[in-house]
C-alpha cells in the first residue's frame, strides 16, 4: 500500500541533486524532508547521472503515491575564457589584457575567448565580468578578433572561468549544441520543466518551448538585465521563470538583486505563471548544519512575496547537509505561513481577476471557500491552467489539483498551495464531486461532514472552459 502524505505549507521546495544526493535513500529522505521538485543541473554531471537520478525520483513516487516535478536546467550560453600555460594568472589592475581567438594557453598579456559573437558585438568601453565579477576589464580598442582591454579589477584568473557581460543583448540563442544534446537525451526519459538558462528575449522562451514540444513545461531562468526589460513578453510565453540570483548578481549591482526580486515575483503573480527564487538560499549550509540569520530571513522574504517555490543549489547538491538543509527550509517556510502579518501580506498582493470565466470562477470559490470554511478547493484541470488560476488566488485553504494527465500533476507539485494529485478521468459533474470528495478524504484533506469547493469546466474534456463552481459536503 502506499503511504499517503500531504504537505502543511503552501510554499514548495526545488532541491538540486548531485554527488551529495544521489542514492535511492537520500533522494526519498529529501522528499521527505520537504523536496516537492528535484533539479538536475546538466552544467555539471554525465548523462548517465541524470538518468539514474531520474530513475530514482519515480522509484520515490511510486513508494510515495505523490507527484514530484522534475527541473531539468540545462547550461545555456555560459560565456567562458580558454586556458593558461600555467594554469591561472595574477593580473594586475591598471595593465592591458588582450582576449582573441587564438586557443593556444594564455598568460598575462592574453587568453582565448572562443566567442566570435562577442568579438562582433563587443564595443569600445563596454565592461567583461570574468569570474563571477571578481575581475573587471574594460574594452578599449577592438581589431578583428580581438579586444584589447584595460585591466579596472585584478586579480587571479583559471583555466575556463565564466565571462558576463552585461551591457550588451547578444546575438546568442539561449540553447546551445550542448543544450540540445542535453535535451535530445533527457526529454524522453520524462521530465517535467526544462530550465533555460541566460534567457534573453522571448524569442529564447519560443525556441525551447518549440523544442520541448508539449514534453516538459519551460521554466525561464532570469540572471540577464536584458531579460528584466524583456519581462512581460519573456512572461507571456513562459510556464514558469525563476529569479536566478547567482547570475543576475553578478551582472547587476548586489542592491538591484532585491529589487528585480520583487519585480519578478509581482509580474510573474500578475500573469499567475509560477515564479522560482533560486540562489544562495542557506548558502552557508553547504558546509555548517544551520544557516545563518540573514539566510532564514532571505528565504523568509521569499515566502512573505508569495514566490511558488525557493530553491536550495550547491546546500543539496554537493553540500555537507542536504537533507539539513530542505529541512530548514520547511521549517522556516512553515514558521512564516503561521504568521498572520504573512496572510495579510499575501491578501494585500492578490492581482484582480482578469476579465475571463476561469478567472472569474477562480476568484469566486476562493470567496465561498473562505466564507464557508471550506476544507480545500478541487480544481479539475487537464492542463494545469485551472488550478494555476485558482492558486493564483491564493486562497487560505489548500487547492486540489486533480488531473488524469500525470506530467500535469508534476508540474503542479512546483506551484504555491496545490495538491496535485493524478485522478481518473470523469465524464459528469456528479463523477467529478464523487471523485473529489474521495480523494480530498483519501489525500487528508477533509473528513466526513465538512466541506470542500470543486471547480470545473463542462463539458469535461474541452480545455479552457472553466466554467463550474459546486460546494459539496463528505
Ligand atoms: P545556475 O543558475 O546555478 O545554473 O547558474 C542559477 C543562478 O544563476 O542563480
Ligand atoms: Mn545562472
Amino acid at each position: 500500500m502506499t503511504e499517503r502524505m500531504r504537505r502543511h505549507r503552501r510554499t514548495k521546495i526545488i532541491a538540486t541533486l548531485g554527488p551529495a544526493s544521489s542514492t535511492p535513500e537520500m533522494i526519498l529522505q529529501l522528499f521527505q524532508a520537504g523536496a516537492d521538485v528535484f533539479r538536475l543541473n546538466f552544467s555539471h554531471g554525465a548523462h548517465a547521472d541524470h538518468a539514474a537520478r531520474i530513475e530514482m525520483i519515480r522509484a520515490v513516487e511510486r513508494k510515495t503515491g505523490r507527484p514530484i516535478g522534475i527541473l531539468a536546467d540545462v547550461q545555456g550560453p555560459k560565456l567562458r575564457v580558454g586556458t593558461f600555460q600555467s594554469g591561472r594568472v595574477q593580473l594586475q589592475a591598471g595593465q592591458t589584457f588582450t582576449l582573441d581567438m587564438n586557443p593556444a594557453p594564455g598568460d598575462t598579456r592574453r587568453v582565448c575567448l572562443p566567442h566570435p559573437e562577442i568579438m562582433a558585438t563587443a564595443e569600445i568601453g563596454m565592461t567583461l565580468l570574468l569570474d563571477d565579477g571578481k575581475l573587471r576589464l574594460r574594452v578599449l580598442r577592438k581589431r578583428e578578433d580581438q579586444l584589447l582591454t584595460e585591466i579596472l579589477n585584478g586579480g587571479m584568473l583559471s583555466d575556463h572561468k565564466g565571462v558576463n557581460i552585461p551591457d550588451v543583448v547578444l546575438p546568442i540563442p539561449a540553447l546551445t549544441e550542448k543544450d540540445r544534446a542535453d535535451l535530445a537525451f533527457v526529454l524522453p526519459l520524462g521530465i517535467d520543466y526544462i530550465g533555460l538558462s541566460f534567457v534573453q528575449r522571448p524569442e529564447d522562451v519560443a525556441e525551447a518551448k518549440a523544442l520541448a514540444a508539449g514534453r516538459a513545461a519551460v521554466m525561464a531562468k532570469l540572471e540577464k538585465p536584458q531579460a528584466l526589460d524583456n519581462l512581460d513578453a519573456i512572461l507571456a510565453l513562459a510556464d514558469a521563470v525563476m529569479v536566478a540570483r547567482g547570475d543576475l548578481g553578478v551582472e547587476l549591482p548586489p542592491e538591484e538583486v532585491p529589487i528585480a526580486q520583487k519585480r519578478i515575483i509581482r509580474a510573474a503573480q500578475q500573469r499567475g505563471k509560477p515564479v522560482v527564487v533560486a540562489t544562495q538560499m542557506l548558502e552557508s549550509m553547504i558546509s555548517a548544519p544551520a544557516p545563518t540569520r540573514a539566510e532564514a530571513s532571505d528565504v523568509a522574504t521569499a515566502v512573505f512575496d508569495g514566490a511558488d517555490a525557493v530553491m536550495l543549489s550547491a546546500e543539496s547538491a554537493a553540500g555537507q547537509y542536504p537533507r539539513e538543509a530542505v529541512n530548514m527550509m520547511d521549517r522556516i517556510i512553515t514558521r512564516v505561513e503561521r504568521d498572520e502579518d504573512w496572510r495579510r501580506e499575501i491578501d494585500a498582493k492578490r492581482p484582480a481577476p482578469e476579465k475571463s470565466s476561469p478567472d472569474a470562477i477562480a476568484a469566486a470559490a476562493v470567496q465561498v471557500a473562505h466564507t464557508i470554511g471550506a476544507k480545500a478547493i478541487a480544481a479539475l484541470t487537464e492542463s494545469g491552467a485551472t488550478a494555476l488560476r485558482v492558486a493564483r488566488e491564493k486562497p487560505d485553504c489548500p487547492v486540489l489539483g486533480l488531473t488524469a494527465n500525470i506530467g500535469v500533476a508534476r508540474r503542479l507539485a512546483a506551484v504555491w498551495g496545490v495538491h496535485a494529485v493524478q485522478a481518473e478521468i470523469v465524464h459528469s459533474m456528479t463523477q467529478a464531486i464523487d471523485n473529489a470528495k474521495k480523494i480530498a478524504q483519501i489525500e487528508g484533506f477533509a473528513v466526513k461532514g465538512e466541506e470542500i469547493v470543486v471547480v470545473a469546466g463542462v463539458p469535461f474534456g474541452q480545455m479552457g472552459t472553466t466554467n463550474t463552481l459546486r460546494v459539496t459536503r463528505l
